[in-house]
């Protein structure tokens, strides 16, 4: 990891202090007091400006969200969800929000004392974000909403999402623009959906939710900009998350093999198994380098920055799954009763492979950027 150890550091004696609260969550639902808690032991601020609320002094750099987050999947992806999907849905409005906007909005968000969403898919728009329908109609001195949002992380809870919708039918990516919605606005409902994944989601309903001029964020139809800065920013992190969570799986792993025996000695002799071992930690060494190397991108404004968050993204979420599976292997039956901590990342493991880009739009995006310069 190259990032900085103090935050590491701190970032796991949280994540194992607050342990006990993300343990006490009601599947599917927002847990309120670890996001409470986690604002109260300040690590949330710590991914946030002051001028935002939080107690930095710029924007989180994409090493120091990484480093977060691929602590956090080491030691709990409760709590890694929790804080991710947080700034996720915060994070639109610390880029393009005003001051008003992040005074309002993102200061309790900042401190726990509130739940953000990032709401973008729709029944018909998942990979092809640039085709979703949710209206946004003037109406006096705002907007009126209608559409629906679905596999909304933290939906239906959250307190704030920050939502895109379609204000000019036709232009496709260039006619989106994002707005910000509280959860309680009037005419907006949701339900939750039962998915394999750690965290909760759902699916919510505007039906016709007015939002005044001063919630809309940045400029008309730039919202489709918007969402792929967030998108740069934050998909080498959960590249991080998933090798945190790997490196976990691999770590009990190697403990297990050292003790387990068959055969008369233990299994880390077969070299069947300690070659997997090593196959396993030599991958998620890779995929670690790539992540960091493209978090690095991202912060001093270096080249092919979105090439670099998508092969990221796309290396370490299979490496992940490939590390998880194998750790299980070498395991046996033992690692897929209910509450084993395989069994579960085995699990949690699945999804990032779909969300913020499936592994088939990374190497699209990767592909195009790859014959960008020459001539067409
Ligand atoms: C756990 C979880 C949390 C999520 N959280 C959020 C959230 O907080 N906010 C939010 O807005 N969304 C969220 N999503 C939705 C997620 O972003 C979408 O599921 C994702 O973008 C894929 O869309 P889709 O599921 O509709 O699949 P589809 O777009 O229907 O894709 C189906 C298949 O077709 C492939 N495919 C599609 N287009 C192409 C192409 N051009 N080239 C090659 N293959 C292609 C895909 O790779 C996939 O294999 C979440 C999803 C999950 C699973």
């Amino acid at each position: 990891m190259s990032g900085t150890p103090a935050l590491e550091a701190d970032a796991a004696a949280i994540a194992r202090k607050v342990a006990p609260i993300a343990a006490a969550g009601e599947e599917g639902r927002v847990n309120r007091r670890l996001i409470q808690a986690l604002g109260e032991e300040g690590l949330l601020p710590r991914l946030f400006p002051q001028r935002a609320g939080g107690s930095r002094e710029g924007d989180i750099s994409a090493v120091d969200l990484c480093v977060v987050r691929e602590t956090l999947g080491r030691e709990s992806t409760h709590v890694e969800n929790a804080i991710a999907i947080q700034a996720l849905g915060a994070y639109p409005i610390v880029l393009a929000g005003s001051e008003a906007q992040l005074r309002r909005w993102v200061a309790p968000l900042a401190a726990g004392k509130a739940v953000a969403a990032l709401a973008i898919t729709e029944p018909n728009a998942g990979s092809d974000a640039g085709a979703l329908e949710l209206r946004a109609e003037p109406d006096g001195k705002g907007y009126r909403l209608t559409g629906v949002k679905v596999f909304i992380s933290n939906a239906p809870d959250a307190d704030v999402y920050t939502l895109f919708a379609r204000t000019t039918p036709g232009a496709g990516t260039r006619g989106i623009t994002a707005f910000i919605v509280p959860g309680d606005a009037e005419r907006l409902t949701g339900v939750s959906i039962r998915l394999i994944s750690p965290h909760p989601i759902g699916r919510i309903e505007l039906d016709g939710v007015f939002v005044p001029r001063d919630q809309m964020l940045g400029e008309v139809d730039q919202g489709f900009k918007l969402a792929m800065r967030v998108l740069n920013l934050f998909r080498p992190s959960v590249g991080a998350s998933v090798v945190g969570m790997a490196q976990a799986a691999l770590d009990a792993a190697i403990r297990h093999a050292a003790t387990r025996k068959a055969f008369g000695r233990p299994i880390r002799e077969f070299q069947a198994v300690s070659h997997q071992l090593a196959e396993m930690a030599t991958r998620l060494e890779a995929a670690r380098l790539l992540v960091y190397a493209a978090a690095e991108a991202y912060d001093r404004g270096g080249t092919h920055v979105a090439r670099r968050s998508a092969m990221a993204k796309l290396f370490a979420t299979e490496t992940a799954q490939f590390v998880i599976d194998a750790a299980i292997q070498v395991h046996g039956a033992q690692a897929l009763e209910e509450g084993h901590l395989l069994e579960h990342l085995y699990r949690a493991v699945r999804a990032p492979r779909i969300y913020e880009g499936t592994s088939e739009i990374q190497r699209e995006i990767i592909a195009r950027d790859l014959f960008k310069d020459l001539p067409s």
